[in-house]
């Protein structure tokens, strides 16, 4: 039995349907007897939605209610996800980013994660329940809500299974892999199966956008071993890990 956490994003999410295929994959772990905690995104153009509604109100808003605005996107997805679920048969249980006590500090939309309480999502995990988290959101000691920058479910998953100690990290997304350029570009860019933290850090450096920058600093700073795969498909995707075990198999340019 492992423990794992799994991270969709926004494009994993977008639709009702796409909510239900996640659902049948968070199933699928179950099922081999793995112990699961999913963090999401808020669905794709969610949190740019949200952004133009508080725009449309006031120029600057308050980084505060801005924040409270926000993490409604992720609020959504977790329930959703947790109903789905929920018809498949699998317990599941939502909580925001406060409800596990995910602590901040107070820089409002780049906030930085100090600390985890994950005593209520093992609770949960110990009685058989998949634990659904809202990404990309905490609390700081003012009980105020805050939001981790752009793209900032990638950090919370990778903290989140740093705090729980999980035997992986899956960040599922639209592509199937970490490519040496971006797959959407040039077609002839090619799949990497292994990288180390520190080839990562350095392509998110050039661009490459496949995950939030901090979050690889967190995976390297708690050697918590990644695996980006596709939300799609089957294929096994690239592993970001300490030591690449094949050196340079796919130099990164
Ligand atoms: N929903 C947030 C964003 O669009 C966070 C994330 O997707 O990771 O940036
Ligand atoms: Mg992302």
């Amino acid at each position: 039995m492992a423990l794992i956490v799994q991270k969709y994003g926004g494009t994993s999410v977008g639709s009702v349907e796409r909510i239900q295929a996640v659902a049948q994959r968070v199933k699928g772990w179950r099922d081999r007897g793995d112990q699961v905690v999913v963090v999401v995104s808020a669905m794709s153009g969610e949190t740019d939605r949200l952004i133009g509604l508080a725009k449309s109100i006031q120029e600057r808003p308050s980084p505060r209610e801005l924040n409270v605005l926000l993490s409604t996107g992720e609020q959504v997805t977790i329930a959703l996800l947790a109903m789905a679920l929920d018809t498949l048969g699998c317990t599941a249980r939502s909580y925001t980013g406060a409800q596990v006590q995910v602590l901040t500090d107070s820089a409002h939309n780049k906030a930085r994660i100090r600390d985890i309480d994950g005593a209520r999502v093992r609770a949960d995990l110990d009685a058989g329940r998949v634990v659904v988290v809202a990404g990309f959101q905490g609390i700081d000691e003012h009980g105020n809500i805050t939001t981790l920058g752009r793209g900032g479910s990638d950090t919370s998953a990778v903290a989140m299974a740093a705090a729980l100690k999980a035997d992986e990290c899956q960040i599922y997304t639209d592509v199937d892999g970490v490519y040496t350029t971006d797959p959407r570009i040039l077609p002839e860019a090619r799949r990497v199966t292994k990288i180390s933290y520190d080839e990562m850090l350095e392509l998110a450096s050039l661009g490459a956008g496949v995950m939030h920058n901090r979050s690889i600093e967190f995976a390297k700073k708690f050697n918590v071993p990644i695996h980006v795969r596709s939300s799609l498909s089957d294929i096994t995707g690239t592993m970001i890990v300490d030591q690449p075990e094949l050196p340079n198999q796919a130099a990164v340019s």
